[in-house]
Parts: structure tokens; C-alpha cells; sequence
């Protein structure tokens, strides 16, 4: 059975509210939190070790443009990165992606620790998951495709 890397979809280009050469931004479908986007270079690559200098400076070059656009958009004065590099470190899909969370005071209750909230995030059988709508998505997606510049 091939499997078809989401990030490689050829539909998930319809998506994509920003991009850059080739990388682009797209809205977590299990956002954590308001806001939660992931950042992802357009070529398959698993790790960010299969980048080249140049394309790692383009990668977090545009990683921080959305951080600060997100940041503005979702009225953040703080944000969280999470890049998970292996089963061990929590990743789930084999394709790079960075995660830009924009936070807020009092976002998560006390002592919840957003990493773990990641986790539960992509677990199928965890019922406070937030899965968005096809309809919820694309909302959003029009919104940011339609603030950014
Ligand atoms: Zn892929």
C-alpha cells in the first residue's frame, strides 16, 4: 500500500494561505490553540538535516514572517516553535513542519503544558481533539490568505 504524505497532496496546495519559493503556511487542521499554523518546505524531505544552508536560511527566514503575522492577526505578544525530528521526539508525519503557535495570557489553563497538548493533538483517539471542519478550514484559510501580503 503506497501512502500519500498530506503534505504532498495535491489537493493540500488549496490550503496553503502563504508561501515563499518553496515553503509554505498552512493552518494546523488540530489547532492546540487560535492560530496554530505549521510551516513546511514544498519538497518531501523528513528532517531539517536534508536542507541545504540555503534553504534552511529561506525556511526560517519565512518561518518568522508568519510567526509575525499570526502574532498580529490572532493578537499575540508571544508565540510557541515546536519542530519534532523522530517518533521519539513526538513526530507524527514524515515530511518537515514546524509548528507556530501564537499564546496568549491564560490561553491554557495552569500548569497545562502546550507540548502535551501537541501530542494529543494527532491522537485519533482523544476526544477533546479540536478536528476542524472542511468548511471551518477553508473559512480560515480565506481569512489569512486574504490579510497576508
Ligand atoms: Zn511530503
Amino acid at each position: 500500500m503506497i501512502t500519500i504524505c498530506p503534505f504532498c497532496k495535491p489537493d493540500s496546495h488549496a490550503s496553503v494561505f502563504a508561501f515563499s519559493g518553496d515553503i509554505k503556511a498552512m493552518y494546523n487542521l488540530s489547532p492546540i490553540l487560535p492560530g496554530h499554523s505549521l510551516v513546511i518546505p514544498m519538497k518531501h524531505v523528513n528532517s531539517l538535516f536534508d536542507l541545504n544552508e540555503e534553504e534552511i536560511s529561506a525556511f526560517f527566514s519565512f518561518a518568522r514572517k508568519v510567526t509575525a503575522f499570526l502574532c498580529e492577526v490572532y493578537e499575540s505578544d508571544a508565540y510557541d516553535w515546536s519542530l519534532q525530528e523522530g517518533t521519539e521526539a513526538g513526530q507524527s508525519i514524515e515530511h518537515l513542519h514546524l509548528h507556530i503557535i501564537p499564546r496568549k495570557p491564560g490561553d491554557l489553563p495552569d500548569g497545562e503544558d502546550w507540548y502535551g497538548k501537541l501530542q494529543h493533538s494527532v491522537d485519533p483517539q482523544n476526544k477533546e481533539r479540536i478536528v476542524l471542519s472542511e468548511s471551518e478550514y477553508n473559512d480560515i484559510t480565506m481569512y489569512l490568505k486574504g490579510l497576508w501580503k
